[in-house]
């Protein structure tokens, strides 16, 4: 894909008005293919159908860059409802957040706050909470209250992405604390003077740090929809014999249906990203910027299996 299409569609990705209009007309279109439903409750036989199949899942509250204070209290409380409404109903699925959703743009005390009520909610349920990685200005604060957090909780991961240039260094410095990562290309616009610019680049890069946190020893969830990154994890896990539960795939929702049931088939743990609500327009088009063809969700299902 060329970098005008990606850059498009990332600069779409921030327009204010489409997101508005998405939210008050778009749901439906949305609901069910690229997210889970419009709300938690009605995720939840998405959350259910997966599980059956052997599938984990990771949910996710749509809705990020909140600047409004009773926003940001809204969405802590909303993630708090969740992890308690998994362990109630028994799903197996984590939950993912972003900080911006938590306030990181308004005040770092008020993240910190949600964090520790949504991190004792998780603990109390022993439900891993996952913290997305945004773009690369807010990188460095969102690996310092990673670090703090995880400190003194256990049920806390966070995020690395392949595309920047720190990532070698920070697989590095995040090692004592044994993480729980997610290893992503990563989905947002950098610079080139903190990012790999070219899509080669990025790929070797994210080959070399799946090698480095594997072989750390830490878990590692390996989140990519591409053939040739699944077979090379494969690989690398049979040459230094690490075990199948020291490591898992993740794909989003709706992408990839039948490999995902692959891999389990094929002994692998596999957990799909289910985002929910109604502020599904930046997500959205971040998909349309890694891979056009990912429009045919919406307008008629599944493209390549
Ligand atoms: C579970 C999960 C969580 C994520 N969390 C974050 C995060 O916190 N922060 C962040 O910045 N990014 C996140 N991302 C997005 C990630 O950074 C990438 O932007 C995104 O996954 C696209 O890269 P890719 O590795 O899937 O493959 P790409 O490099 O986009 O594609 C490589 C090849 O894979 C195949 N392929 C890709 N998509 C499809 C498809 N839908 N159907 C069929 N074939 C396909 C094609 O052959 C394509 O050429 C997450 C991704 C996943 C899966």
């Amino acid at each position: 894909m060329s970098v005008m299409t990606r850059d498009f569609f990332l600069y779409l990705s921030k327009n204010k008005a489409l997101n508005r209009a998405a939210q008050n007309w778009g749901g439906n279109i949305a609901s069910g293919k690229i997210v889970g439903g419009l709300d938690f409750p009605s995720s939840v036989k998405f959350i259910k159908e997966l599980n059956d199949y052997g599938l984990s899942v990771t949910v996710d509250h749509l809705g990020e860059f909140v600047t409004n204070k009773a926003v940001a209290i809204e969405r802590a409380e909303e993630c708090i409802r969740t992890i308690e409404t998994i362990a109630a109903q028994k799903l197996d699925s984590q939950v993912s957040l972003k900080l911006t959703s938590l306030g990181l743009d308004i005040d770092d005390q008020l993240v910190y706050d949600h964090m520790t009520n949504i991190l004792d909610t998780a603990e109390k349920h022993q439900i891993m909470v996952t913290i997305d990685m945004e773009d690369e200005q807010r990188c460095q604060k969102t690996l310092d209250i990673f670090k703090d957090f995880k400190s003194r909780y256990n049920y806390i991961s966070t995020v690395v992405q392949a595309y920047l240039y720190r990532t070698e260094e920070d697989i590095n410095e995040l090692s004592s604390y044994k993480p729980f990562l997610r290893l992503v290309k990563g989905a947002y616009k950098e610079s080139p003077t903190v990012a790999f610019p070219n899509k080669s680049d990025v790929d070797q890069n994210y080959k070399k740090i799946i090698k480095m946190h594997m072989l750390s020893g830490s878990y590692a969830a390996i989140a990519t929809h591409d053939d040739a990154m699944i077979e090379y994890t494969k690989e690398l896990a049979k040459e230094h014999n690490i075990s199948k539960d020291q490591f898992e795939f993740q794909m989003l929702y709706g992408m990839r249906s039948q490999t995902q049931r692959e891999l389990v088939k094929e002994g692998y743990k596999m957990r799909v990203y289910v985002p929910y609500g109604d502020d599904w327009y930046g997500y959205f088009m971040r998909r349309l910027a890694e891979r056009p063809a990912n429009i045919a969700f919406v307008l008629k299902g599944m493209t390549k299996k």
